[in-house]
């Protein structure tokens, strides 16, 4: 890839991945009519599920996952200093993703009822920035691939990314898709951030805003509205905690 004829130097990347389900890191593998030139642009140090690669000298470290267990504080803190940038990579490693419902329950409870005699080690769920300073978060459950390929070109061309700003609204306007609250349906559309091509209320799911809230988003508006559709306080909160983005805003 060139930039005005000149070829940039290709930062060293590493992906790690923490506790999710991965497939934030699937998504940036199995895009085959893009990956070549991803792959081009920059060096894969480490990235378990692509190369036997294990170097640790990476200038950007990618995160997947949220951080649930002591191990992974140590791990994550030794990640961030090697890492010239470090960036949380989807709803997991931004918010703590689906993994925060956990939080409501008693772990130990919970562990002897899963694991019997045999209990794990498991903590409460903290996004990466819980932890250690986070230069950059991507949202999205899973992420998008095009978003992440965009911003990696913008870190090689040292060119600030912006997230779009719009709620989801904008995108399922573009898609002409009747609003979901004609049908009765709940929908995080006009407080959630835009960018993913409204794909949840254009399949009749309405969103459940894994890309986080979208900028100034009045969610005390939004509550008022769906409390006036007769949705119970109860289905607007498990919708606003589902993936955790909307923690601290109420
Ligand atoms: S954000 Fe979603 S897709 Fe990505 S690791 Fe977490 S659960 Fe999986
Ligand atoms: S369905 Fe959801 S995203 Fe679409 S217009 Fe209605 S509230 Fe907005
Ligand atoms: S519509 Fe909402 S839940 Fe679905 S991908 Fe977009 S932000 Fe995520």
């Amino acid at each position: 890839m060139k930039y005005l004829g000149i070829e940039p130097a290709r930062p060293k990347v590493a992906v790690f991945d923490f506790t999710g389900c991965e497939g934030c890191e699937l998504q940036l593998a199995n895009k085959e009519e893009s990956l070549a030139a991803f792959l081009g642009s920059i060096e894969i140090v480490n990235f378990r599920e692509v190369t036997s690669t294990r170097r640790d000298d990476y200038d950007v470290a990618i995160i997947d996952g949220c951080i649930s267990r002591d191990d992974e504080v140590e791990r994550i803190k030794e990640i961030r200093s090697r890492a010239k940038i470090l960036v949380a990579m989807g709803s997991c490693a931004s918010f703590g993703g689906v993994n925060r419902m956990k939080n409501a329950y008693n772990l130990d409870d919970a562990n002897r009822e899963v694991y019997g005699d045999k209990p794990q080690a498991t903590g409460l769920t903290r996004s990466i920035k819980e932890v250690v300073d986070v230069d950059l978060e991507i949202p999205g459950c899973p992420v998008s691939k095009e978003e992440v390929e965009r911003i990696v070109q913008h870190l090689v061309l040292g060119v600030a990314f912006t997230f779009p700003v719009s709620p989801v609204c904008f995108d399922c306007k573009h898609r002409f898709i009747t609003c979901l609250f004609e049908h009765g349906k709940l929908c995080l559309g006009s407080i959630a951030r835009s960018g993913c091509n409204a794909p949840c209320p254009a399949g009749g799911l309405g969103c459940w805003g894994c890309r986080g809230p979208a900028e100034d988003c009045n969610l005390e508006q939004f509550i008022a509205i769906a409390r006036e559709r007769g949705f119970s306080q109860k289905e607007i909160d498990e919708r606003l905690g589902f993936f955790g983005g909307f923690e601290g805003l109420r």
